[in-house]
């Protein structure tokens, strides 16, 4: 039988704290779990020793002297009496031995070779499961005892550790990449966004060309969902408490969500971390009939989120951002073909940008109820009517219990990036609760009044922190009709300039974002600045190109296009543009 690998996992931690004893007699070993791709053990070292990456290379090659000498881990229950006196000398030890004496829980020993260590168990059956080029230390941290910052500080050393040789080095050649696609160092080198200290954390600024980015996102979302009957309104970024009180979310949400102080009256307002409140209000502001239905309105208003300032990262968790968030008010019986039509533009979507996609039906957690808005009748009521569509339509899905929304239950769709990372992105979300709490209501055929369901739904959700994941996505290199520069002009000599400007404002008038460099530096120079900027098109103008009545077309990712005269490659550009591939 094999072991899980959480089991390969656990058991390399022995190994580690094994060999770390082994080289440093006097260092202290704490805990050692497997972790998502590894493990890691905390360590107390003695005074003066400071443990970096350069000592990993000695403990590696202990580690696998000693997985040569040990067979399995045998299992001894001890009294609490006899393990304090094994661990006499390892204060975090007896701390740990003195909690199982108090809860009443099985002491056990776990020896492999001649290493012994409190545990729980986990381990692999047979040390040979562990192939010994599988595994590898990758750093060294921090960690408080136990979590606590009042607690000592300890070191951790961790490892990844895989099944075979070829998954780890797999998972190392992804991460280099993904830390060079690192979409807060590449916003830089491209010029897409700053930050300021006076602006304040998770509050990006974006440039002319990471706001071109932006508005193309937008567009796109906005041209889907008109297809699909949704109309754009624009809403106020801040409200009264009233607002959020009836939505719930001031009971369930107002730690994540900002105050904001009126000069003029003393009641509370606060900036509004999403858009479903308010839409009600749209839809409350005249009255509906059953013929109306579905009611559907779109709004990129900013939205905000009071994200702890240690959790803020670059564009991808934000204090302030939009949503391509969206409300339909429709009729039970329209349930199925709203969730359809959004799904099929999601999956649209998500082709044009090349990224492949899972669905999660994202569920409640009935054991804490406490956590969502409306009692058990209505979630069962909801989830069941999401099951059916996915069956009905022989959707594939997976079921992920506590992850619903505070009001109801959603089809998250979650993408994978082109390094095969996952992001939850577009969503649909059922909600039979804030209709009633806002008491929505239309007149049916019978002509009598009922509430109508909400459906939220996002196709890429923010399309701020979605730029972050494109730009990591395609590795800076955007396609063209995302790229804030489409085209850079590129004239061989001075006497090629004027030309140069006459072709860059015929491409521009074409609606082509151009960039044509006049500047008094080398060619070469303004080739590998188009380079370095991944703007997807250079068009070359020289004396040759001149008498022959053409320009030279090169592409980024394909070198040299050909010669053609301007009009066909503004042709040939357009249609790449309008048909975004
Ligand atoms: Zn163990
Ligand atoms: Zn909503």
């Amino acid at each position: 039988m094999s072991s899980s690998i959480e089991h390969i996992r656990h058991s390399l931690a022995h190994l580690l704290a094994a060999a770390v004893l082994e080289i440093y007699p006097e260092a202290k070993n704490t805990i050692g779990p497997s972790i998502d791709n590894g493990f890691y053990y905390d360590f107390e070292f003695p005074k003066g020793v400071a443990i970096s990456e350069k000592d990993f290379p000695a403990i590696e090659k202990k580690m696998r002297e000693i997985l040569k000498t040990w067979k399995n881990f045998e299992e001894k229950e001890v009294s609490a009496k006899d393990a304090k006196k094994f661990f006499k000398d390892n204060p975090y030890k007896i701390e740990l031995i003195e909690d199982l004496e108090n809860t009443k829980e099985k002491i056990t020993f776990y020896t492999s070779g001649k290493f012994t260590d409190l545990c729980r168990g986990g381990h692999v059956e047979d040390t040979k499961e562990i192939k010994p080029d599988a595994w590898k230390l990758t750093r060294v941290a921090g960690a408080y005892w136990r979590g606590d910052e009042k607690n000592a500080m300890l070191t951790r050393i961790y490892g990844l550790s895989f099944t075979t040789k070829k998954e780890l080095d797999e998972y190392i050649a992804i991460e280099e990449e993904a830390k060079k696609r690192d979409h807060k160092k590449l916003g830089k080198e491209l010029g897409l966004f700053v930050f300021s200290d006076l602006v304040g954390p998770g509050l990006p600024l974006y440039t002319f060309k990471g706001a071109t980015i932006r508005r193309e996102i937008i567009n796109y979302s906005n041209e889907l969902q008109k297809n699909i009957g949704y109309q754009e309104v624009h809403t106020p970024n801040i409200n009264k408490a009233e607002l959020f009180k009836v939505s719930g979310h001031y009971e369930k949400y107002k730690e994540s969500m900002m105050k904001v102080m009126s000069n003029y009256s003393k009641e509370e307002y606060f900036l509004k971390p999403m858009n479903c409140p308010q839409h009600t209000q749209i839809y409350a502001s005249e009255p509906r009939s059953y013929k109306d239905l579905p009611i559907r309105i779109a709004d990129f208003a900013n939205l905000y989120r009071d994200e702890k300032p240690g959790e803020l990262s670059g564009l991808t968790r934000l204090r302030c951002f939009c949503q391509d968030d969206a409300h339909a008010f429709c009729r039970e019986d329209q349930i199925k073909e709203e969730f359809i039509n959004v799904l099929g533009v999601i999956k649209k979507a998500l082709a044009t940008y090349k990224m492949n996609y899972s669905i999660r039906l994202s569920l409640w957690d009935p054991e804490k109820p406490e956590k969502y808005l409306g009692d058990a009748s209505v979630w069962n009521k909801s989830q069941k009517i999401l099951e059916e569509i996915l069956v009905e339509n022989k959707i594939e899905h997976i079921k992920a219990i506590g992850e619903a929304a505070i009001y109801g239950p959603k089809m998250d769709v979650v993408t994978k990036d082109s390094l095969g990372r996952e992001w939850q992105i577009s969503t649909i979300q059922l909600d039979l609760i804030m209709p009633e709490r806002f008491k929505l209501t239309y007149t049916d055929k019978d002509g009598k009044q009922k509430t109508p369901v909400m459906i939220h739904r996002a196709i890429i959700g923010s399309p701020e922190r979605f730029m972050g994941i494109l730009i990591e996505h395609y590795a800076g290199n955007f396609p063209l009709w995302l790229s804030p520069v489409q085209v850079k002009i590129a004239p061989v000599k001075d006497s090629n300039f004027k030309k140069a400007e006459e072709t860059g404002k015929l491409l521009k008038d074409a609606g082509i974002r151009v960039d044509t460099d006049l500047n008094d530096v080398n060619f070469g120079k303004k080739i590998r600045e188009a380079k370095d900027m991944k703007i997807p098109y250079t068009v070359i103008i020289g004396d040759k190109d001149m008498e022959a009545g053409v320009v030279t077309l090169e592409s980024l990712d394909h070198g040299k296009v050909g010669a053609f005269p301007i009009e066909e490659v503004i042709s040939k550009l357009t249609k790449e543009i309008k048909e975004k591939k």
